[in-house]
């Protein structure tokens, strides 16, 4: 596990700028909760934690994000050391369809070029999918194709993929608001089991979700045509039930 540090960020999508100076210190071993409505720049913030942000030709960024103090946009290191360190699931469940729920968990380790006999792979396989809570219900049929599982399974199984390369960093953004009540339950029981070794920061629209699973919670949001900052910061406990700020307050009681 990491700590990660997002140092005044301000970011541009062209002319449009989505982000203005935003710092936020995620902690080693904690789940960082990052809440706010839609457009104020959450999905931004966290693809810049792992330089994903780049796929986007308009983006542009100033400030820094450093990984366990290493600034992971500095020039002379690789992106591949980044995204090696840093795992992300999004909303939308995305194994790859055909491919088998084994080659699904161990694609990350062809993409990364890193090296595995056949019997680690084969512990690798069983371990992450353990660690994503769903070994017990595909033991039996690893081969069969990813795209076959249901959905609440299908995000455990991209759980289960991006732990594969070991990060140390978990992104994820709304894992949980493509899936029905039972499968979100499996999934933040699975999270709070990973944070013991993984620091976890997670995207959520569900303010009981937040306060079920994160140890710290970032309030984000965007005034009309003012880019998206941070309101308030803080200890989850705390910023629920005394929140300094009156917008985070209407915010967590869903008053807009
Ligand atoms: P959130 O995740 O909080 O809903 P986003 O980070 O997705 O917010 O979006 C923040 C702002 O950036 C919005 O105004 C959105 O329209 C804009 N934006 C997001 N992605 C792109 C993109 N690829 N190109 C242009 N604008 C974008
Ligand atoms: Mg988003």
């Amino acid at each position: 596990m990491a700590e990660i540090e997002a140092r005044e960020l301000t970011a541009w999508f062209g002319s449009h700028k989505v982000l203005d100076r935003v710092s936020l210190t995620m902690r080693a071993g904690g789940i960082t909760a990052l809440i706010g409505p839609s457009g104020c720049g959450k999905s931004t913030f966290l693809r810049i934690l792992n330089r994903m942000h780049e796929l986007v030709p308009s983006a542009q960024l100033a400030g820094e994000v450093l990984l366990d103090g290493q600034d992971i946009y500095d020039p002379s290191r690789r992106l591949i050391d980044a995204r090696r360190s840093i795992g992300m699931v999004f909303q939308k469940p995305n194994p790859f369809p055909a491919m088998s729920i084994r080659e699904n968990v161990l694609a990350g380790l062809r993409l990364t070029g890193t090296k595995a006999s056949r019997s680690t792979r084969d512990d690798l396989v069983e371990s992450c999918l353990t660690k994503g809570g769903l070994w017990n219900e595909v033991k039996d049929r690893l081969d069969a194709p990813g795209g076959g599982l249901s959905g609440g399974q299908q995000q455990r199984l991209c759980i289960a993929r991006s732990l594969a390369i070991k990060p140390r960093v978990l992104l994820m953004d709304e894992p949980c608001s493509a899936l029905d009540p039972t499968s979100t339950r499996v999934i933040e029981e699975t999270m709070l089991e990973l944070a013991r070794e993984v620091t976890i920061v997670i995207v959520t629209h569900n303010m009981q979700q937040a306060a079920r699973v994160s140890t710290q919670c970032a309030f984000f949001l965007a005034a009309q045509g003012t880019p998206g900052v941070i309101v308030e910061h803080g200890d989850t406990a705390a910023m629920f039930q005394s929140p300094q700020d009156q917008r985070t307050l209407d915010y967590v009681n869903g008053r807009f």
